[in-house]
């Protein structure tokens, strides 16, 4: 179950959304064992894929959202949570997220969770009074449920 809010231009179809929860959480194996290797969810995450690629792992790759600890703004990232199977061990969660914040420059000392829906809501009002960033359009608000 996940939530997300975002905005849409209806003249050029520019879109940002933003994640809540449980976003789009999918299960994977030798996709994810990929992206980790790549370097992708960061040197630990590269130094501890060989150890993950055992049968008993288990990987999940979740959408989510980051703040910028520096000026706030929201940045889509995603979390990789890599758990033993029957294992009681508390699972290892890697972060993918810009290594520099879009809007300030400064390196993403990105603040750890989920930002409240509060601040993505606050942030997408003051995104739809500039409109568009792309054409100067109007953006319209759009809302993300799935189960
Ligand atoms: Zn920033
Ligand atoms: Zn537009």
């Amino acid at each position: 179950m996940g939530r997300g809010v975002g905005v849409y231009c209806e003249a050029c179809g520019w879109e940002r959304q933003f994640i809540f929860g449980r976003g789009i959480l999918s299960s994977c194996k030798d996709e994810c064992l990929e992206s980790l290797k790549s370097g992708e969810f960061g040197n630990l995450a590269q130094r501890m894929a060989d150890e993950l690629a055992s049968d008993e792992i288990k990987l999940q790759r979740e959408q989510t959202t980051f703040k910028c600890a520096h000026c706030g703004e929201l940045v889509s990232g995603e979390f990789m949570t890599a758990q033993h199977a029957g294992a009681h061990e508390m699972p290892v969660v890697f972060i993918s997220c810009e290594d520099v914040c879009p809007a300030c420059g400064q390196p993403m000392a990105w603040v750890r969770g989920i930002p409240i829906e509060g601040d993505a809501v606050e942030y997408l009002r003051k995104m739809r009074k500039k409109g568009c960033p792309k054409c100067g359009g109007k953006l319209k608000e759009s809302t993300i449920i799935w189960d």
